[in-house]
């Protein structure tokens, strides 16, 4: 083959591998949970093309590169306009100073420093490189470029952090008259995951919580005496599916249809947490990242469709969700092996 013609091959070969970027393109938001092994790495992409990702995965190269993959070869984009820390444990804030400088990072919200902070990031995540820092807390909307007035809006708040809530009228929350019986409170949580940032994302009628690794007596808080969340569609299981959360008073109160778990190989998927899931008369599926591959996971793994990685060495295949422009349905797949779903968005 001539040296002009493989040129031209590769130029055309170019063309056609290279994904159509999310957003104006067609007009949905989109979600990936990339798999971080265990820890959290959501990244979201609107239908303006901005991108959002809360938490960035462990220390080391493995998850800051599968994020950085999951941005430019899958989004198509070139950079992260912002990134959402929830807490500061390894699995979450760990990833951020590499990615940092693999990816343009915009604005960093976190808790920053504060009185009485239980465990600390350290140095090199408080001086990795971005645009801006923003402490984040109760009612912040995170700031996206302006919505089209004839698209659904997207909405992007925080409803909790470092144990203080949203203020119920601030978004015209209901008594939960009823559901303190569903709360049994479990031993406390001295650790930072009880400071974690809480996120509420809204676009048009669909709603999308994730509460990093908040824990069982936060979580009451989170939906009684006011239910601050909602009801919501889409449900990230808190704390990779741990016993330390995913208390059955919020799973009842934000009765999800469709449940996202980002738990590793041994980590999370707790017996309890799938069986609480399982009990929610609203769920309609409860994905994986990974098979639980623990001697207990016969009783509590899903169904092997809606598993992302089942092999104990993975390829850290990741799970994708993809709102419809007029946010009245959403399609959550696998391109890995082919699974795909569309669910009706519950407020439609
Ligand atoms: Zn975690």
């Amino acid at each position: 083959m001539s040296y002009r013609l493989s040129l031209l091959l590769l130029a055309l070969s170019g063309l056609i591998v290279q994904p159509l970027a999310a957003g104006e393109a067609d007009g949905h938001l989109d979600i990936y949970w990339v798999d971080v092994e265990g820890g959290g790495g959501t990244l979201i992409v609107t239908p303006q093309n901005e991108s959002i990702l809360i938490d960035t995965g462990n220390p080391g190269v493995r998850d800051p590169g599968r994020i950085s993959q999951a941005v430019t070869k899958v989004a198509g984009l070139k950079q992260i306009d912002h990134v959402i820390v929830t807490h500061y444990h390894r699995d979450h804030y760990g990833g951020a100073e590499a990615l940092s400088r693999m990816l343009p990072i915009g604005s960093l919200y976190d808790n920053g420093k504060f009185e009485g902070m239980p465990d600390n990031p350290g140095k090199a995540y408080f001086e990795l490189e971005c645009e801006k820092r923003v402490v984040i807390h109760p009612g912040y909307l995170v700031p996206l470029k302006s919505n089209s007035p004839t698209k659904p809006a997207v909405k992007l708040q925080c409803l909790a952090t470092r144990k203080t809530f949203i203020k119920p009228e601030a978004v015209n929350a209901q008594r939960n008259n009823g559901a303190e019986k569903l709360h049994r409170p479990k031993e406390r949580d001295g650790s930072d995951n009880a400071n974690s940032v809480v996120m509420l994302l809204q676009f048009g009628p669909f709603r999308f919580l994730d509460a990093g690794d908040l824990t069982w007596n936060q979580e009451k808080r989170l939906v009684h005496p006011f239910n601050l969340a909602g009801e919501v569609d889409v449900y990230q299981v808190t704390h990779h599916g741990l016993d330390s959360s995913n208390n059955p008073i919020l799973l009842q109160s934000v009765k999800p249809r469709v449940a996202v778990m980002n738990n590793g190989v041994t980590k999370g998927c707790a017996p309890e947490v799938f069986a609480n899931l399982q009990a929610v008369p609203s769920i309609q599926a409860i994905y994986q990242l990974h098979k639980n591959l623990r001697p207990d996971g016969k009783t509590n793994n899903t169904k092997n469709e809606f598993i992302a990685n089942s092999e104990r060495e993975c390829n850290g295949h990741y799970i994708k969700l993809s709102v419809a422009p007029d946010g009245s349905t959403y399609t959550v797949s696998i391109p890995a092996h082919g699974h795909q779903r569309t669910y009706q968005t519950r407020g439609k």
